[in-house]
């Protein structure tokens, strides 16, 4: 029989594992033209909890007692398709089963001898990606500015705090425990970092870590984090409203500081984006990432659950801070 994980109920606040339901159904069989695939690697996301609601977004929701879908890099193990052999990998976004079939619509295949598999799901996939086209499209830091990142012991944040110190700047980052705070400073060469779950006042901490001010803000959690930042941007600052993980499992945005009179006062620029806005350019940034990889100029760590069974966990560990880096799930 095939594993498959649906989606039970959509979550009131932070997800529960009893908003997820573990089914089995037959193992597929594939026609021509299609391929077989068995789940070797299961990104898990923050974004996810956004297609749980019901809401109308920049992708459709989650059905109700269907299978949950995100990146996965999966085996061929039969191929009637010419472009796949028995033996390849692929990754596309795929359902939430051990197997299943496809037609080879939206499939890239992944080498696992130029990085390891897992890493088409992060730092060379979806959230390298996202770092990438987040700091150099809008973020544009220029050497000796101050860049500061939320969530920056985060698969997404990590990586955008070692672009910014490959263009030149002065990279500070806010993460929540002093392990992730000592491991950005000493593996991830940013100049300083701020633990937001221990430091009471957040504007002063900023302040003393930003003596020169914020010119490029990358976000990815928004809330009052945000808030403290906003305080101390400089004039022509950029900010990259990537993510806004502190009020995703909230049932109605929370109003906070009005941040109209900051971007005013100092001619600054706020944008949103989805990574997907770039799509036509990810070979050329994939290029770029590997390149610096391969220099040693970007590494990146991983947070790696084993087993089928810990997807939804691991899902919900995102909200609690338990990744360091890409979450990934890894099945055997
Ligand atoms: P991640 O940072 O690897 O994991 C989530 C992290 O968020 C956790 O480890 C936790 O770290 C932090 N967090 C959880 N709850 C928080 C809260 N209430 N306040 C502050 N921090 C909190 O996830 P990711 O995949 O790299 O994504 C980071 C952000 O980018 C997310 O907001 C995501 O939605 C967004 N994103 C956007 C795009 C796009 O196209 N715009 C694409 C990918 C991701 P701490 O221990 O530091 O709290």
């Amino acid at each position: 029989m095939n594993q498959l994980i649906l989606l039970k109920n959509r979550p009131s606040g932070k997800p529960q594992l009893s908003d997820f339901q573990f089914s089995q159904e037959e193992k597929p069989k594939i026609s021509e033209g299609e391929v077989l695939l068995k789940t070797r690697f299961v990104s898990v996301d923050p974004y996810l909890r956004g297609r749980m609601r019901e809401d109308k977004s920049y992708i459709p929701p989650f059905e109700l007692n269907q299978p949950l879908s995100s990146g996965i890099v999966a085996e061929v193990v039969e191929s009637n398709h010419t472009s796949y052999n028995k033996g390849d990998f692929v990754m596309g976004l795929l359902q939430w089963k051990e197997f299943q079939t496809s037609n080879g619509e939206g499939l890239m295949k992944v080498d696992g001898s130029k990085a390891p598999l897992s890493a088409y799901l992060g730092i060379l996939g979806m959230t390298g990606l996202t770092a990438y086209f987040g700091l150099t499209e809008i973020g544009k830091p220029r050497g000796g500015e101050t860049l500061v990142v939320s969530g920056a012991a985060g698969a997404v944040g990590s990586v955008a705090g070692q672009i910014g110190k490959l263009k030149g700047c002065r990279v500070v980052g806010i993460a929540g425990t002093d392990e992730k705070v000592e491991m950005l400073t000493s593996e991830f060469g940013f100049d300083a970092a701020i633990n937001y779950r221990t430091t009471e006042n957040m504007g002063k901490a900023i302040a003393k870590a930003c003596p020169d001010g914020v010119d490029v803000y990358f976000d990815n959690v928004g809330g009052e984090i945000s808030d403290a930042v906003h305080n101390h941007i400089n004039h022509f600052a950029r900010i990259v409203v990537c993510g806004s993980i502190a009020v995703y499992n909230e049932e109605s945005i929370p109003t906070g500081p009005r941040v109209q009179p900051f971007l005013i006062k100092n001619s600054a620029l706020m944008q949103g984006f989805i990574v997907s806005n770039y799509s036509e350019k990810f070979p050329g940034a994939m290029e770029e990432l590997s390149k610096w990889l391969a220099q040693g100029r970007l590494s990146y760590t991983e947070t790696v659950m084993e087993g089928f069974k810990s997807i939804p966990q691991a899902f919900i560990d995102l909200f609690d801070g338990k990744n360091r880096g890409k979450m990934v799930v890894k099945v055997s």
